[in-house]
């Protein structure tokens, strides 16, 4: 096994400057989604790539909308707000990836393609009331929180259950699918096994009822994970540094529970 540790973060993701860049960065990474489509038998279109934009300039987003990129994931609901207001001349869909509290419902029921870290049922409440009187629809996955660890965010799978069971009060919500972080491990198998639970609990919600889970879309993989995902079902994974390059900002910011930076 290669020994990722003697490699710094800036030596692993180093970071583009100019649309030549950042889109030869994009079409890497595109191109290790499709050889882990490939040894796993799946086809590299049931695969959607996210950039995730969190912590990323404005003046370098508008590059990455040159070099192609259409849509943006942000963890937080200011940090995207304030992007999409300064590139409000774009064509970019905002989605938002991380906990929404609910007094952040209205923006995201305004103006967000999609909130892909749903585990509460008063923000789905929050949400639905926003989206009736802004008229809008939202797309939404479910955050499962698959390691095990003592996670603030996404719920236990043994609550996934009855929580995709009470989704339909919420007409505006359109359910996708599910979404997970795996386990902070530089052991593959672990962050495997996360993922394959992910799969076998949108496996077994579909088996119950089909239309619980939308499309059964998958959420799952990150820069230094999405290859594992993709082999375990993944239909989007949400890529960061490997585009844009490492971040100066430690995941603590983020997750609460990241004692040190994922790789
Ligand atoms: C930042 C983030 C990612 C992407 O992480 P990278 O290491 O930059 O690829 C994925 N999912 C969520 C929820 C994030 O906040």
């Amino acid at each position: 096994m290669p020994n990722i540790a003697a490699v710094t973060p800036a030596e692993r993701y180093p970071t583009a400057h100019d649309v030549g860049g950042l889109g030869r960065a994009v079409a890497r990474v595109r191109s290790r989604i499709a050889a882990a489509a490939e040894r796993a038998g799946r086809s590299p279109d049931e695969v959607r790539l996210l950039p995730v934009s969190k912590t990323v300039p404005e003046d370098r987003l508008r590059l990455a909308v040159q070099a192609g990129c259409r849509e943006l994931g942000e963890n937080k609901v200011q940090e995207a707000a304030r992007k999409r207001h300064a590139l409000a001349d774009l064509d970019v869909r905002w989605s938002v990836i991380g906990h929404l509290q609910t007094n952040k419902a209205r923006d995201v029921a305004a103006w967000a393609s999609e909130l892909q870290a749903l585990d509460r049922l008063r923000v789905a409440e929050a949400l639905d009331r926003r989206l009736a009187s802004a008229d809008r629809t939202l797309d939404v996955y479910v955050q499962v929180n698959t390691s095990a660890e003592d996670s603030k965010f996404g719920m236990p799978p043994a609550e996934l259950p009855a929580f995709l069971a009470a989704l339909p009060a919420y007409p505006r919500l359109r359910v996708r699918g599910l979404m997970t972080l795996a386990v902070l491990s530089d052991d593959p198998a672990r962050v495997r096994e996360c993922f394959a639970l992910l799969r076998t609990l949108r496996d077994r919600a579909r088996d119950t009822d089909p239309d619980l889970v939308g499309a059964g879309e998958l959420s799952m993989g990150m820069s230094g994970d999405f290859e594992i995902a993709v082999e375990e079902g993944a239909t989007c994974v949400r890529v960061g540094q490997a585009i844009f390059g490492a971040r100066a900002v430690p995941d603590s910011v983020y997750w609460p529970e990241a004692t040190r930076d994922r790789r």
